[in-house]
């Protein structure tokens, strides 16, 4: 007889939470929905779908060039959206948030606006062994462009990444120091305070990718001194296709233009066009003006909880879950982080990946299977793909219980 963990007590405000969420109500395979896929995206609370129907229903205007009412109410809490973002991370201010379509889009920007210009020939930029896709090609086809290197620091057997190996990569010529804050397949918790301490300390600049652990727990941006940060709105109880760039107001003052267009310039000549200041000179065009009403939204939805007690609740809720999985008879956890958040990441000698998740998809459970954007991390386990659950505020351990039954199930009649 295993013993079971004990499950963590749900808080007040989180059992209620479960209840603002209408798509948790709906049916999978004839069963109550069990949804463990919140790495690769969230669901949205009532609140977020209200505020985006009010706005298409009541305000829907462009932004920005309108006088009209409609305009400048649109205008108004899209904006709204930019300060209440900048207070979520503490920003300096609002003008050091750029809305973009998500962490992809806005470490492309990085890219090609900051770190192009200062790039050439031998010089590195430095990445780790856990990176998403987002944080590794868009180097890479920097480095095809320029000569540049990319220097990639390794991670250990658990999965914790080797942080002194990565500062040790951190030379003269390092033009860039970007590092993900939680890997999304395994859910190591990197020690980004260390790593911009010691690139601060060389005059290195610092991206971190904060798509999965900005829903997690609190981010201060001037406490961790980086210089950028990027997220997705969607991995946030938000809306798709809406996300942003923290960038310290000096270095956005610093960089060209992402893309040209509406709404980035101050005047537009054919002798030539000047740009508006950050953050609006690297926003073309009409941007997702219900995206940032949802953003809004969001964020006062994570707020009314509070995102510490998000973050002690969902801390002791992932740890339930590796232990349960752990022992689990015919599950292999793939990375045991000494510190995690999010997700985890197994595969069962039973069955595929694929058809794990096939298998749970009957019961009702939705969890992801693949590489999960990670190709380079599977090679370093010697795998193609996991099984990955991913846990948000409104899971609870009858959810990890449902999943652990699930796979008993898969292992006696695979195993
Ligand atoms: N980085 C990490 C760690 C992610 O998990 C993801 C999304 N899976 C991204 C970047 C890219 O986010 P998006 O697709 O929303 O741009």
């Amino acid at each position: 007889m295993i013993d079971r963990p004990t499950p963590p007590p749900i808080p007040e405000a989180l059992k209620r939470a479960r209840e603002d969420f209408p798509i948790l109500k709906r049916e999978v395979s004839g069963k109550p929905l069990i949804y463990l896929d919140n790495a690769a995206s969230t669901q949205k609370p009532q609140s977020v779908i209200d505020a985006i129907t009010q706005y298409y229903a009541y305000e829907n205007s462009n932004i920005h060039r309108g006088v009209h009412l409609l305009s400048t109410e649109a205008t108004a809490a899209y904006e709204n959206a930019r300060t209440k973002l900048a207070a979520y991370l503490n920003a300096n201010d609002e003008s050091e948030i750029v809305f973009t379509r998500g962490a992809t889009e806005s470490i492309n920007l990085v890219a090609h606006s900051f770190l192009a210009p200062l790039v050439s020939a031998g010089d590195e930029i430095l990445i780790s062994h856990m990176e998403h896709h987002a944080n590794i090609v868009p180097w890479q086809l920097l480095c095809e462009r320029t000569g540049a290197v990319l220097k990639v620091a390794p991670i250990f057997d658990n999965g914790d990444l080797d942080t002194d190996s990565y500062i040790s990569l951190m030379g003269p010529r390092t033009k860039l120091a970007a590092i993900v804050h939680v890997s999304n397949s395994i859910g190591t918790v990197n020690p980004i305070e260390r790593i911009i301490e010691a690139a601060k300390d060389r005059s290195i600049p610092t991206l971190i990718d904060s798509a999965q652990s900005i829903q997690h727990m609190k981010l201060d941006v001037q406490v961790l001194d980086c210089d950028f940060l990027v997220f997705s709105g969607h991995k946030m109880f938000m809306p798709t296709g809406i996300g942003g760039l923290y960038g310290k107001r000096a270095k956005l003052d610093s960089m060209r233009p992402y893309q040209g267009g509406g709404d980035m310039i101050a005047h537009v000549s054919f002798d030539g066009t000047t740009f508006k200041a950050p953050p609006y000179r690297f926003e073309a065009g009409t941007p997702h003006i219900a995206g940032g009403i949802g953003i809004a939204a969001g964020i006062d939805y994570i707020e009314s909880i509070g995102r510490d007690l998000i973050h002690d609740y969902e801390t002791q809720l992932i740890d339930y879950a590796a232990n349960r999985l752990k022992s689990t008879a015919g599950v292999r956890l793939i990375g045991e982080p000494s510190n995690r958040a999010g997700a985890i990441s197994f595969v069962m000698n039973a069955a595929h990946a694929h058809d794990i998740g096939t298998i749970l998809d009957t019961e009702g459970i939705a969890v992801r299977s693949g590489h999960h954007c990670c190709e380079p991390l599977m090679k370093r386990f010697g795998i193609s793909a996991t099984a990955r659950a991913s846990i948000a505020l409104y899971n609870n351990h009858e959810d990890i219980d449902a999943l652990v039954e699930s796979l008993g199930k898969v292992h006696q009649l695979f195993g």
